[in-house]
């Protein structure tokens, strides 16, 4: 019995990967990944007020903020209230 169950027994091998594989290559360059780091240092407030900064959008009449603005746009709430907005002109 014992014989046939070590038979069955699955091998597994163990490979090794190179390094190279490991680390996830980076899209972007290092000399951009720096010049946007180092803007974000420069504008951080002003970066930061502008994605605070309420914006009001028209044809919904509501507020939302400007870091939403493209969540907001995309809603279907906005996209009908433009629709009739549109109609009315
Ligand atoms: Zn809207």
């Amino acid at each position: 019995m014992s014989d046939i169950d070590h038979e069955q027994e699955e091998k597994i091998e163990i490979i090794e990967i190179p390094n190279k594989y490991l680390t996830v290559p980076s899209k972007r360059p290092e000399k951009v990944q720096n010049y946007n780091k180092n803007y974000y240092e420069n504008n951080k407030q002003s970066i930061l007020e502008k994605a605070k900064q309420k914006d009001h959008c028209e044809a919904c009449n509501c507020t939302y903020q400007h870091v939403n603005k493209k969540k907001h746009e995309a809603t279907v709430k906005h996209q009908l209230n433009l629709k009739i907005k549109n109609l009315e002109k």
